[in-house]
């Protein structure tokens, strides 16, 4: 090293490789191991010290710019006084249009087409676009011809997208023959070519996130979660590989370049934002909605900064779980700079979050110009120019 004496060299490498031992030099932490506590030590979800950090707080109950939300699950809106409740929850936090994305456990075309029904009679139908689905119950021969045609007779029913799709597709799905149906079976190809042919968007949920598939033990990042909700995991006698699962993602995000794919939960890339990136790259086709990886986002916020800008294009807001109480976190996190403040549920992350203090051309698109490119028709003129 240049400037540097032979003896302090020598000093700096006994010292690194000390670190190294430690784990230090990457960055790993030292602990005290061989002490013992002389008071009793709290569980995993016991520990919830209070911080002692004074920093600026800028709290944002209401989106700075009027908010689609694309990634919704809304309580069935099965009479006037449902919408209602509905609409009365999304005012005040600035949310503008709920895209109603099926409603998981009862996503049945019959309750799509009571929501459509329920919604031409309201007052408040500006404030909501519905999603198709697809029952993946009976996949035999012909199966894909068949259900793209029923997308075609929601889409003239009302429908403006198809999704989500859910997990059960690629994980549990199967076929006539009794093997997995694969994400990029090409008995579902006439699906994808009737989305493009009718300019819909298609959203997908894949998989879940990676850390499902790691050991569950103790270094697991989700290990609460898995504990708290076994069938979450993902061992491998009961899930095909994560990797083979986003290869037969992407094969099939490849395969359609004329279908609009929408990676529902940043298609569980939000904590590897370089591996999304390459996607994005290789495929104009590809978008994503922020559904319950806010925690990803806060814990990188000027990586995470970067990325929202660089692709600003390809980035919708969507909450997934409808908690009003929720949504304000997400706006923070955007909006301000605010550093080490609460995320809302523990099992999901046990680190604070950080926002990315986005400007305002990136959050216009994230919050609703993508989603009025993306789905054709959503009324514009609540929206500012
Ligand atoms: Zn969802």
């Amino acid at each position: 090293m240049p400037g540097m004496t032979r003896r302090a060299g020598l000093v700096t490498a006994a010292l690194l490789s000390t670190m190294a031992a430690a784990g230090i030099a990457q960055g790993g932490r030292q602990g005290r191991g061989d002490r013992q506590p002389d008071a009793p030590l709290p569980n995993i979800r016991e520990y919830k010290p209070t911080s002692t950090l004074v920093v600026p707080e800028h709290l944002v109950p209401r989106a700075k710019f009027p908010v689609v939300d694309f990634h919704g699950h809304p309580p069935p809106l099965t009479t006037p006084d449902a919408v209602d409740r509905v609409v009365s929850a999304m005012d005040p936090l600035n949310l503008r249009i709920m895209v109603v994305t099926g409603n998981p456990g009862r996503i049945s075309r019959e309750q799509m087409r009571q929501d459509l029904e329920v919604l031409s009679a309201s007052k408040h139908k500006d404030r909501f676009a519905v999603f198709a689905n697809i029952d993946f119950r009976n996949v035999g021969p012909g199966f894909g011809k068949t259900t793209a045609e029923q997308l075609e007779a929601d889409v003239k029913a009302g429908a403006v997208g198809l999704g989500e799709i859910m997990k059960d597709f690629g994980l549990t799905a199967r076929k006539a023959d009794g093997t997995r149906l694969k994400l990029d079976d090409p008995e579902l190809d006439p699906i994808w070519l009737t989305a493009a042919r009718l300019n819909i968007p298609v959203m997908l949920h894949v998989g879940d996130p990676a850390p499902f598939w790691n050991t569950f033990d103790y270094s697991n990042e989700r290990y609460l979660e898995m504990a708290l909700f076994p069938n979450r995991r993902c061992p491998p006698d009961r899930c095909p590989p994560f990797e083979e699962l986003m290869a037969e993602r992407d094969r099939l995000f490849k395969k359609h370049p004329k279908t609009k794919f929408v990676a529902a939960h940043f298609g569980w890339h939000a904590n590897d934002l370089g591996r999304l990136a390459k996607m994005f790259d290789q495929m104009p086709n590809l978008y994503v909605e922020t559904g319950a990886v806010l925690y990803e986002f806060g814990r990188q916020p000027r990586f995470a900064h970067d990325f929202f800008v660089k692709y600003q294009d390809r980035l919708m807001f969507g909450k997934d779980t409808f908690a009003p109480e929720e949504y304000p976190y997400f706006w923070r996190t955007f909006e301000t700079a605010d550093e080490y403040f609460d995320y809302y549920r523990d099992y999901h992350a046990f680190w604070k979050l950080n926002g990315l203090a986005l400007p305002d051309l990136v959050l216009r698109k994230l919050y609703f110009e993508n989603a009025l490119k993306l789905i054709p028709g959503l009324p514009r003129a609540a929206f500012p120019k």
